[in-house]
Formats: structure tokens, C-alpha cells, sequence
């Protein structure tokens, strides 16, 4: 006998202009940007309003099918991965900007919104979304909620949980819990918002959210600096945030980084000369466009004469700026051959030390590899891109047991912005107790009993 046919009662409650078998689609739908295993779906629920997503995951509760939801299928991890077999249910219909509050300065958004639709519609009202990410053209403010996103702008403005004022979300069986609040104070229990943030479409579909917004900066200084060494630029960091009174990027890159990426063509102009023990991109935002410039070269100087820092280039032209940006991208790493990349996080004054054990150990294991670090430190977050060489192949497991293995023993995080989804799921006991992971579980079987989404991801 024929297993049962799970596209004919999708079809016939929900029609086919929610549930697409396009093949087109389904083939585009199949992963995200990371190297997670994929699958093509056999459909796409494309529902264009809260009621409809409650509708469609009411009925997949109904017959037991698990449910992918899926963003801008950007993630890093393969959270908006569906395996075999699994119904995938797209927010790409669900955008838009809901409302714009001016008094409160918040923003109400669909979750399908691409993040970069979101700053643009802040901006026009001369407000700021503090949230930025490479992705921001793609990505959607539903996704960026579900992987709790980081980025460049987080040591100001923190990670996107604390953008969040209110958030309306349905549950696996199809209840629609809204709650989009606009206060930033609301003591009333459990802060049941923050469970959905950071869950990876584990726990509930994210269907709307209200953003808190902040004063639109009215400049915005952007230097690229060599520093004698990572404890060098960590006092750098701590100067500039008691001289200005904190930064809005301070991005930092050793020079295996460096040099590999600015011997690339598609990097254009290196701003700074090779060779040089550390680096460091770092951005001010501030209200007076006329004093902003030179109160950052004040603090320059300082750091000069400290002997902290060695050289420094401001961006004169938002070109210029850009395309210090472009070196801190680091898009040439792609080509690298069996590139792994990692995201992990630790406490600040370790970072140094964590990165000298990875490049060492990995030194050691493939000696005709090359690993390169960079990442935000001032939010404790350091990136990894490595590559054993050519002739290793593919060594991907091998390389995480050593990395996450130097992260567990050093009280690290394994994911830092990224999220877990399938890929570092086989590692979320070196950064979390068994008793939070049993916890985990336990909140995941209240929310999702019969555990239809996104099965496999995360716990
Ligand atoms: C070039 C580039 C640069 C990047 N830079 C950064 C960076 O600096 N910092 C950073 O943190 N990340 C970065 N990322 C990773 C990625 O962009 C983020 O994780 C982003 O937040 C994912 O959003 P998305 O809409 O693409 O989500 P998707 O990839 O579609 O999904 C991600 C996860 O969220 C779930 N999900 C999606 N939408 C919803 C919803 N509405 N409700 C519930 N669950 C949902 C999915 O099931 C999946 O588990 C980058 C990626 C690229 C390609």
C-alpha cells in the first residue's frame, strides 16, 4: 500500500494559491548559505497573513506533518533546512511595514520584511534600526529574530533580542499568541517574547514585530588601524568607549586574515601595509558632525602615543569607508579550498589567548593549511575561516572536534550569533549543561507536543 499522499488534504483545505508545488521554488527552497545537508520540499506554504500561517499550522498539527519555516534562507547553520520529505512554510508573502510610531520611535513589522526595507523605512523618519548584518538585502526580520542575529553594530546597540518591544508568534497547533507590546517595561511573568527569539522556528512562526528605534546619528567616523597585538587593541577598545563614549564597530583581524584577504583582487585598496600583528576596523556614531571627526582623532593620537597603535587611516569619503568594509567582509576567504567557518564566543580577555591554541593545533594537525581570524571582540565574538589545503579534503568533523573542544575547555560559546541548527547540533553539549538541554526539551514538548516544527534543529 501507498504511504498516504500528505500534498492532497494540504491542497484541498488550504488551495493552491497558499501551497505551492512550483518546482522552480522548491528547488530554491531546498537550504540555506551554509554547507548543511538540503532537501528539495514537496511543497511551500506561502500564506499571507497571520491567520493563514495559524490555518496552516493548525492543519499540519492535524495530520503530524513537520513544518520548516523558513526567512531569507541566509542562516549559517542550516536551521531553515528542510530534511526529506518535510512541508516548508515561507514568511516571503507575510512583509511589510505595519506602522511606524514616531513618539514611541518604534517600527511594527511583518516578518517577511527584508532587514535592509526595515532600516530604510527607520531612516526615512530620521530614526535608526540598530540592527545590521552583510545579509541585509535578504534576510528577513523573522529570521533575524528566530537565529537571535548579531552583526556590526551589536556592541552598541546589542543583538537583536534587545530590539524587541513586542512580537506576535503561532504555535505548532495554530494559536496565535499576539502580543506587540510598544513600552519598554513590562513586568507581567514570564517575558514569553524572548523564548521565540534565538529558537530557530523551533518553538512557534514569528509573524510580526514591533522594534524599538533610536535617534538617527548625524555622523559617522570610520578609521582602519594596526595595533601591536590583540591586548593592544583591547586597550584601544576600552579607550575609545571612555574618550567617546563607546564605538558603533569595533571589528578586529589578525594578520593571517589580513594578509590573505588584501593579496585578493576582488579587495580592493589595502588601507593599511601587510605584516602588521593586528588589526582593527572600528566605527563612531555620534550627534555633532562638526566636533565627531576630531574628537576620534584625538583618541587616535592618544593610542599613537600610548604605542598601542602603530598606524591609522580615517575614511575621508563613505567609499573610502566602504571599502575598509569590503577588507573586514573578507569575501575572498570563499576561495579557500574546504573552507569551515566558525562562530564562536568567549570572554573577551580570552580571546587572544583562544586564538593563538586554534591556529597552533590546527598548525600542527595540517601544516599545509591556513586558518584566519577576525571577528567583533568587543562582543567576545571571534570568527574562524579554515582550511586544511587542497590535498586534505574534506576534514570538516575532524577540525570542529578541535576547535570546539578548545571552546568548551575554555567556557566558550560554539555559537556566538549563527545559531545551532543541524550543523553544530552534534556539539551543543560543549557549551551547554545537561540540565539546561533537559530543560531545553522540556520547553520545546510544552510548546510543540507533537514536535511538527522544525524538527531536528537545535535540541
Ligand atoms: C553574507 C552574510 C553575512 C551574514 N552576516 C551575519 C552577521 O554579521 N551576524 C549574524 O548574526 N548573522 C549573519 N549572517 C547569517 C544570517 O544572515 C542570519 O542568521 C539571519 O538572521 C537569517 O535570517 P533569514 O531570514 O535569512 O533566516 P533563514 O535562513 O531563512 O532561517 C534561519 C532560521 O530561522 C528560522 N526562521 C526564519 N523565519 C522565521 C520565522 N518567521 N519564525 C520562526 N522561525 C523562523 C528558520 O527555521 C531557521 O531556523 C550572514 C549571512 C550571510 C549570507
Amino acid at each position: 500500500m501507498n504511504a498516504p499522499d500528505p500534498l492532497a488534504p494540504l491542497l484541498r483545505e488550504l488551495g493552491p494559491d497558499i501551497v505551492s508545488t512550483d518546482a522552480g521554488l522548491r528547488q530554491r527552497r531546498a537550504g540555506d548559505w551554509s554547507g548543511a545537508p538540503k532537501a528539495v520540499p514537496p511543497a511551500i506554504l506561502r500564506p499571507r497573513s497571520t491567520d493563514e500561517v495559524s490555518r496552516c499550522l493548525a492543519l499540519c498539527h492535524r495530520l503530524g506533518l513537520a513544518v520548516v519555516p523558513q526567512g531569507g534562507m541566509t542562516g549559517l547553520a542550516g536551521g531553515g533546512n528542510p530534511a526529506p520529505g518535510q512541508i516548508v512554510l515561507s514568511l516571503d508573502r507575510l512583509a511589510g511595514i505595519e506602522e511606524l510610531d514616531r513618539e514611541a520611535a518604534t517600527l511594527t513589522v511583518k516578518a517577511g520584511t527584508p532587514l535592509q526595507v526595515a532600516q530604510e523605512a527607520a531612516q526615512e523618519a530620521g530614526l535608526y534600526l540598530g540592527l545590521d548584518i552583510g545579509s541585509r538585502g535578504s534576510c528577513q526580520i523573522g529570521g533575524n529574530l528566530a537565529t537571535n542575529a548579531g552583526g556590526n553594530r551589536v556592541i552598541r546597540y546589542g543583538m537583536a533580542r534587545a530590539m524587541v518591544l513586542g512580537l506576535e508568534v503561532v504555535l505548532a497547533d495554530g494559536t496565535v499568541i499576539t502580543a506587540l507590546d510598544k513600552a519598554m517595561k513590562n513586568n507581567t511573568g514570564y517575558d514569553l517574547k524572548q523564548l521565540f527569539i534565538g529558537a530557530e522556528g523551533t518553538l512557534g512562526v514569528i509573524t510580526r514585530a514591533v522594534l524599538r528605534l533610536h535617534p538617527l546619528p548625524r555622523s559617522r567616523t570610520t578609521a582602519f588601524l594596526s595595533a601591536t597585538g590583540f591586548e593592544a587593541g583591547l586597550r584601544l577598545l576600552r579607550r575609545l568607549q571612555s574618550e567617546l563614549g563607546g564605538v558603533s564597530a569595533f571589528e578586529v583581524m589578525w594578520p593571517d586574515f589580513y594578509d590573505y584577504v588584501v593579496g585578493h583582487p576582488d579587495t580592493g585598496v589595502a588601507p593599511l601595509p601587510k605584516g602588521q600583528p593586528f588589526y582593527v576596523l572600528t566605527e563612531y556614531e555620534g550627534n555633532d558632525a562638526a566636533a565627531d571627526g576630531g574628537r576620534v582623532e584625538a583618541a587616535l593620537a592618544g593610542a599613537l602615543e600610548a604605542g598601542d597603535v602603530t598606524d591609522a587611516v580615517i575614511a575621508k569619503t563613505e567609499k573610502e569607508a566602504r571599502d575598509f568594509w569590503i577588507v573586514r567582509e573578507g569575501l575572498a576567504l570563499e576561495r579557500l579550498p574546504h573552507l569551515v567557518n566558525y562562530d564562536v564566543s568567549l570572554a573577551i580577555g580570552r580571546i587572544g589567548e583562544f586564538a593563538g591554541r586554534c591556529r597552533d593545533a590546527l598548525a600542527k594537525r595540517w601544516p599545509e593549511g591556513l586558518s584566519t581570524f577576525y571577528g567583533h571582540i568587543g562582543d567576545g565574538n571571534l570568527h574562524i575561516s579554515a582550511s586544511a589545503g587542497a590535498a586534505a579534503g574534506n576534514v570538516e568533523h575532524e577540525m570542529d572536534e578541535i576547535v570546539y573542544g578548545i571552546v568548551g575547555d575554555m567556557a566558550g560559546s560554539i555559537s556566538a550569533e549563527h545559531g545551532i541548527g543541524i550543523l553544530k547540533r552534534p556539539y551543543l553539549s560543549r557549551s551547554r549543561s545537561p540540565a539546561e538541554i533537559e530543560l531545553m526539551r522540556r520547553i520545546k514538548a510544552a510548546f510543540d507536543p507533537k514536535g511538527i516544527l522544525n524538527p531536528g534543529k537545535v535540541i
